[in-house]
């Protein structure tokens, strides 16, 4: 992309911070360290909630929980020792209610001031106490006994800290920044017509109400993160974030591709299936067909729950590159899943007379040196690994279509560099990516708008649905016996083991002693462990062992795996259920229930349940619809849990938040397309003021 270079004009947002007055060497490093460089950076830097330091609240009106300001007249002085240093400051307005201020800290200087008659202004919290409300460590001021006394007019805004930097030198940083906000075109991006068609005030009408409420505003509204001058902040954000996957999506398919169609290979595998494709994958089938039939790059998602069978459809997709004399190559993120395609794709290719190769970490010497030379040289026609495949040696002789499965492990970076294995100077491949986490619409619409989104929603025919039961953790004897009872006729289960300590020692340690408890109770059980202490080896191992049916019992962390296919199992135990989120339950429970039998989920938890809690395990009790929970979890957890925002490469949103904003989304797309297609030296600078900060906060 070519930048347009900025008109003069809009530079008082880049002015460095060292303009600022207080802005010295020390400070500056503190505020780059956290990704901020310009005065513009600062207006973006917005509270996080309020002070109302508009009035004065009578001590007798005063309720706990409930922030307040407070004066009074020092009554009482007590300092002590109980294990720590402890000053106890009464103070009294007359107003016939009593409040302690309580010290942890404080120098010898503070208690003098805080002498019996002083008079104080405090702010805080007050809490029950032992003697009526407490405010532990209010901020406070002395007043003059005689002079009358002001109060602000505006309500004061808390900023989220910044490490370096006190709550007093920010809040006047962000007031100087303020300051320099300039009027009109400088500062406004948005056209006119548009904020005119939204109703909502202009940038710097939002800026000023958001940094500088007035005191009349309405903190509730504000708390709720609803008021119309931060809908004007969410737009502008969730829109710069919508332009910049789209300004990526625009220059990914400004290459050109191979068009690719299905031919006699593609027909034979389908005819060759032991299945009909779902009216589901039949549809998204057809998505891909027409995205690889044209000269420009498939960039294309395909979601659906496990088990809802994409496999196929990328093999299909795979045998339509080969129809066209061409490579396809799938890349899984665990060796044990990359095995797994591999075994799968060998068992529909080979048949064909399609030869298949597999390269993974573990594949060294001769036996690599030979596989490189067959993706070298053409004779692997589709080549199914790990990330072995980006590796630089691994050279394609002409690959057409990469295909990610499990795109949540990857970074967009990964995707890329497969893509790029392909990229010949004139052509570029296409691209398939698979996942299993559904994910709302609202949030594909917003988190993949560089991919097109397909969704097979649809389970084969034929699968029994898992029955959930939520169970009290006291009656895991009970359950114990049953699996006894299960194992015994042939069947498989796993045990999962959680805890609030997401730490992986603590959590490796509660399995091997759930593992020796197990191993003490069922005697004549096979049982294995898997945690995220072993070695990848040794996990592999163990995973292979309990597909293989060497197992009966398998212990594990939520370590195992995505995607990992164990027909034969059909009992699940997660330990401490209610301390998972709603998704996490989800793809642990997709591991049974892929055969024929009936399966079962038992969520066992330790009381007492949270409200949460409880509503995350009624909806697991009540739906397996992948989509239904993961709306539900976006509501209860927001969108940074779903996807694993680190792995994404996503930036967080400073304000923005999906569940709540959804509803703006289709105005976001449709100014998007405005933009793009008329204002691009817009779309630079949208982007440039909410994510150019954010770009270098994750390179810092
Ligand atoms: P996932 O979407 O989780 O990757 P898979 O592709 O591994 O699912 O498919 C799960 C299982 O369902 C596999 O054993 C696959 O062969 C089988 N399968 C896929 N499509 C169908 C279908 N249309 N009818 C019956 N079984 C199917
Ligand atoms: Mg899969």
């Amino acid at each position: 992309m070519t930048r347009t270079p900025l008109p003069a004009l809009a530079d008082a947002g880049l002015t460095p911070l060292s303009a600022l007055s207080g802005v010295g060497p020390k400070v500056a490093e503190k505020l780059a360290a956290r990704g901020f460089a310009t005065v513009g950076d600062l207006w973006l830097h917005l509270p996080r909630q309020y002070e109302d330091r508009t009035r004065i609240t009578p001590i007798g009106h005063l309720r706990s929980g409930v922030p307040a300001q407070v004066e009074g007249v020092v009554e009482a002085v007590e300092k002590g020792f109980r294990r720590r240093p402890l000053l106890r400051v009464a103070i009294d307005d007359g107003s016939g209610g009593s409040l302690v201020l309580r010290f942890f800290h404080f120098r010898a200087a503070q208690v003098a001031q805080l002498a019996v008659g002083t008079r104080l202004r405090c702010f805080g919290t007050p809490r029950p106490g032992q003697h009526g409300l407490e405010i532990v460590h209010p901020s406070y001021r002395l007043l003059d006994r005689e002079a009358p006394t002001v109060l602000d007019d505006r309500l004061d805004p808390v900023y989220p800290l910044i490490e370096g930097v006190g709550p007093q030198v920010l809040r006047r940083l962000v007031g100087q920044a303020l300051d320099r906000l300039p009027q009109g075109p400088a500062l406004e991006l948005l056209p006119g017509a548009i904020l005119e068609s939204l109703e909502v005030p202009t940038l710097r009408e939002a800026l000023l109400y958001v940094h500088r409420p007035p005191c009349d505003a309405d903190i509730g509204l504000l708390a709720s993160g609803c008021h119309p001058a931060q809908r004007r902040l969410v737009l502008e954000e969730m829109l710069a974030h919508h332009l910049s996957l789209r300004r990526q999506r625009i220059a990914l398919q400004a290459h050109r591709a191979h068009p690719l169609r299905p031919g006699p290979l593609a027909s034979a595998l389908q005819a060759a299936l032991p299945f009909a494709l779902t009216g589901a994958q039949a549809r998204v089938y057809r998505d891909v067909l027409k995205d690889l039939a044209a000269r420009r790059p498939m960039l294309r998602l395909v979601q659906g729950d496990v088990g809802s069978g994409k496999t196929v459809v990328a093999a299909l997709a795979a045998a339509a590159a080969i129809d066209g004399g061409r490579q396809a190559a799938l890349m899984a993120p665990t060796e044990l899943l990359a095995e797994q395609h591999a075994q799968n794709l060998r068992a529909w290719f080979e048949p064909l007379g399609i030869s298949v190769a597999w390269l993974a970490g573990k594949v060294t010497g001769r036996a690599r040196t030979r596989v490189l030379g067959e993706i070298a040289s053409g004779a692997a026609q589709l080549v199914v690994g790990t990330h072995a495949l980006m590796q630089a040696n691994v050279a394609f002789r002409d690959l057409a279509l990469a295909i990610v499965d499990e795109q949540h492990r990857f970074g967009v970076h990964q995707r890329l560099a497969l893509r790029d294995k392909g990229a010949d100077g004139t052509h570029v491949p296409h691209q398939l990516v698979m996942t299993a986490t559904p994910i709302p619409r609202t949030l594909a619409m917003s988190a993949y708008a560089d991919l097109d989104v397909s969704a097979i929603d649809e389970l084969p025919p034929g699968r029994t649905p898992v029955q959930t039961v939520v169970l009290s953790a006291e009656r895991r004897p009970e359950l114990i016996e049953r699996i006894r009872h299960a194992c015994a006729q042939g069947r498989q289960a796993y045990w999962v083991c959680t805890l609030i300590d997401d730490s992986d020692e603590v959590v490796a340690q509660a399995a091997q002693t759930t593992f020796e408890q197990l191993v003490a109770a069922l005697p004549g059980l096979r049982i294995g462990l898997v945690h995220g202490r072993m070695k990848a080896a040794d996990k592999q191992e163990a995973m292979r062992a309990f597909k293989d049916a060497g197992i009966d019992l398998l212990v594990a962390t939520t370590v195992i795996e995505v995607g990992v296919d164990v027909p034969n199992a059909s009992l699940m135990v997660i330990e401490n259920a209610e301390r998972l989120g709603l998704a996490q339950l989800h793809q642990l429970r997709g591991r049974v229930g892929r055969g024929t039998a009936a399966s079962s989920c038992v969520l066992l938890y330790q009381s007492p349940l949270s409200r949460m809690a409880r509503e995350r395990l009624d909806t697991m009790r009540r739906t397996a619809d992948g989509f239904e929970i993961a709306e539900k979890d976006l509501a209860l957890r927001g969108p940074g849990e779903l996807l694993g925002t680190r792995q994404t490469g996503l930036a967080e949103f400073r304000l923005a938040d999906l569940a709540r904003d959804a509803d703006l989304l289709p105005a976001i797309h449709r100014i998007g397309d405005v933009l793009l297609d008329s204002r691009p030296d817009l779309v630079e600078r949208i982007v440039q003021r909410w994510i150019g900060s954010a770009a270098r906060y994750a390179a810092a």
